[in-house]
C-alpha cells in the first residue's frame, strides 16, 4: 500500500516546571487522511485486499472523521467505498460527506432507529459484496494499527506519560499495546459517562493486568459537545504555540493533559508524549468566525 504521507513532526512544548510535551502531530500526515483513523484502517484495507473484496462499506454520522479518512484512504489505494450514514440525508450535506462524495465514496443514508438496531444485520447479509469496517473504526485489527503510531517516535522510551483523545479506545488500547510497561498511558474520554470504556480498552490489550489511565472529566458536555471555554482554549493554544486543535477530540484531550498539569498529577521533569489523533475536518461544521485559525 504505497501511500505519500509527508514526515511526522514533534514540536516540543517547553512548560514550567520542567516538564516537557512533545505532540505527536499525526494531524500534519496527510491532507485527506487525518490522524489516528488512518492506522486504524490500515490492516483493514489490507485484509479487503488479500480477500479480493473491491469495495469497502462502514458506517458513521454526518461529521465522521472515520466516513472522511475511509473515503480517502478506500480511494488512495484503488478501492470502492460505501458509506452507511446515520440519519436521513439533509438538503444540505454536511463539509465531510461532501468531501467524502468527492473522494467517490457512495452514500446511503439510514434512519436512526434502522443504523442503531440493524447494523450487524446488514454486515452480515452483504458480507459477500462488501469488506465491512466497524463503526469508527474500532476492533482488533484497529487496535494493531494503533500500535504502529509510537514506532514514529524517535527516543520514544525516554517518555513517561502518553497522553491521547478516547472515543472507542480502539486507539488508546493500541498505543497500550505499542508502549513500555512503566509508560503511564492516559486516556482522556470525549464522551460522558462513558463506564464501559475500561473493560472495552483491557479485552484488546496483551497484558491484561496493564494499568493505564482513563480521565472522564473533560467531556464538556458529551460527545461533539462544546463550550465557550473550550472555544477559547482552542484560540488560546493556537496563540500560544501555532497548534490547531479539533473542538470534538483533540482540543479535550489537550485540556484535559493542561489541567493534570495545573493541578500537579504529573511530577517535575517528565517528559509527555501528546497524541495530536487528527480530525481538523470536523471544526468546517463550525461557524465560519468562531475559531482564530
Ligand atoms: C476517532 C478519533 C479519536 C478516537 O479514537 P478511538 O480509537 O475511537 O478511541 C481521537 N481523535 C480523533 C481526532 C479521532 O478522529
Amino acid at each position: 500500500m504505497d501511500i505519500d504521507f509527508s514526515p511526522i513532526e514533534l514540536i516540543h512544548l517547553p512548560l514550567e516546571n520542567d516538564i516537557l510535551v512533545d505532540v505527536l502531530r499525526l494531524d500534519m500526515m496527510h491532507p485527506l487522511i487525518n490522524g489516528n483513523k488512518w492506522f486504524k484502517l490500515k490492516y483493514n484495507l489490507l485484509a479487503a485486499q488479500e480477500l479480493g473484496y473491491s469495495t469497502i462499506a462502514t458506517f458513521g454520522g454526518a461529521y465522521s472523521n472515520h466516513i472522511a479518512a475511509t473515503a480517502a484512504a478506500s480511494q488512495l489505494i484503488g478501492l470502492q467505498s460505501v458509506g452507511f450514514i446515520r440519519g436521513e440525508k439533509a438538503p444540505i450535506l454536511s463539509p465531510t460527506l461532501l468531501q467524502a462524495q468527492r473522494n467517490a465514496m457512495h452514500l446511503e443514508f439510514l434512519p436512526r432507529d434502522v443504523y442503531r438496531n440493524n447494523r450487524s444485520s446488514m454486515m452480515t447479509e452483504m458480507s459477500s459484496k462488501y469488506y465491512f469496517v466497524d463503526e469508527g473504526g474500532a476492533g482488533y485489527l484497529g487496535v494493531k494499527g494503533a500500535a504502529e503510531i509510537l514506532d514514529l517516535v524517535e527516543n520514544v522510551s525516554s517518555y513517561q506519560y502518553i497522553y491521547s483523545a478516547v472515543g472507542t479506545g480502539t486507539t488508546l488500547a493500541g498505543l497500550i499495546n505499542g508502549s513500555f510497561a512503566y509508560q503511564h498511558v492516559v486516556g482522556v474520554s470525549v464522551m460522558k459517562n462513558n463506564f464501559e470504556l475500561e473493560s472495552d480498552i483491557r479485552k484488546y490489550l496483551k497484558d491484561k493486568n496493564r494499568v493505564f489511565e482513563l480521565r472522564q472529566e473533560y467531556h464538556f458536555g458529551g460527545y461533539a459537545k462544546k463550550t465557550p471555554e473550550l472555544v477559547d482554549f482552542m484560540n488560546a493554544i493556537w496563540k500560544r504555540w501555532h497548534l490547531p486543535t479539533d473542538f470534538v477530540y483533540t482540543a479535550k484531550s489537550l485540556f484535559g493533559l493542561m489541567c493534570d498539569l495545573s493541578i500537579g498529577r504529573i511530577p517535575s521533569g517528565s517528559k509527555i508524549l501528546f497524541i495530536h489523533t487528527g480530525g481538523l475536518q470536523g471544526n468546517l461544521s463550525l461557524k465560519d468566525n468562531v475559531l482564530d485559525f
